[in-house]
């Protein structure tokens, strides 16, 4: 297939080395030349262009930008597309997306490969990124059913495992494991930050090991991309946020009140459900 790919970032980057190595065409676009010389460099793609010439032949388009470029893209190419070329994007959020770009272009099918890094920017695009990761399909009704097709096997040979669900549904679940840890995440960060005894701070960054990385690591990644999470996915999140608060008093409260028993049966629980959601 003949494949476009706007945005060569983490996840454009990545996808271009992986559809490059399922045998696929990829044209690159960006905003820059730098940035369309290094893609070629590192094999992200196999042409790189900033005009959307390119894309007149393609099969599918992945849309790679931040999320709040997402529409403004669309609009963009869609003169420059044959009719039916699938569009697709690759944004967290998906309810706003979808809604929007499904108006614009007929052929629109939202997607989220659910894979990261800390990284950004054109260097950051590796390998295999979304290989065993979930990759979500969000479909509408209105949404061409050989497209959604086109995509699923496009993430299978990605070694994603492919779920499908509503825009809505996504956005809820995503609320829960993924906007709410960032949120929980730099939560953490900052408290730790409020320490006031300098001395104990320093002990705090030199103590923190294995634990501390990894229910940090979410807070520390791109800021940009946090802030979009929440003003995209704003009512789902507060109401994660919300429920995670409660769930925080509860806690406060056993420990104050000494209810050792109590906090031992969360904790379990706790412990026996976690892996639900690692697999
Ligand atoms: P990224 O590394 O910053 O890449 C985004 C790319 O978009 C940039 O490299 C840039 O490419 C291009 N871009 C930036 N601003 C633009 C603008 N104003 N107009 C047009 N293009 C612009 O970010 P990313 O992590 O790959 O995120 C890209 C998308 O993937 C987002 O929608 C995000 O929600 C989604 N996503 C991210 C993750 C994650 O963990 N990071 C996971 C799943 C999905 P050029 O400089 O080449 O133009």
């Amino acid at each position: 297939m003949k494949i476009g790919i706007i945005g060569l970032g983490l996840i454009g980057g990545s996808l271009g080395f992986d559809l490059r190595d399922c045998g696929h065409t990829v044209y690159g676009v960006s905003r820059k030349e730098s940035t369309c010389q290094r893609a070629i460099e590192r094999g992200l793609v196999d042409e790189a262009n900033m005009n959307f010439e390119s894309l007149k032949t393609v099969d599918i388009v992945f849309i790679c930008t931040p999320i709040n470029k997402i529409y403004s893209t669309v609009k963009n190419i869609i003169n420059d597309l044959s009719p039916n070329t699938i569009i697709t994007d690759v944004g967290s959020v998906k309810t706003p997306i979808v809604e929007q770009c499904e108006q614009l272009w007929d052929n629109f099918v939202g997607g989220h490969p659910m894979a990261g890094t800390a990284e950004q920017g054109i260097e950051a695009g590796q390998k295999n990124l979304f290989k065993n990761a979930p990759y979500v399909i969000t479909p509408t009704e209105k949404t061409p059913k050989n497209s959604i097709k086109i995509l699923e096997n496009l993430a299978q040979s990605l070694n994603s495992t492919v779920y499908i669900c509503s825009p809505e549904e996504h956005d809820q679940a995503v609320a829960w494991i993924s906007h709410l840890p960032v949120m929980i995440s730099a939560s953490l960060i900052a408290s730790c930050l409020g320490e006031i005894d300098r001395n104990v701070l320093i002990l705090a960054q030199q103590f923190a090991s294995s634990g501390f990385k990894d229910t940090s690591r979410v807070g520390g990644g791109n800021p940009q991309l946090g802030v979009m999470m929440a003003e995209y996915n704003q009512k789902a999140l507060l109401a994660a946020l919300q429920a995670y608060r409660q769930q925080l008093e509860q806690v406060i409260e056993k420990i104050e009140e000494k209810q050792w028993q109590s906090l031992e049966r969360l904790l379990t629980k706790t412990q026996a459900e976690r892996s639900r959601f690692i697999h």
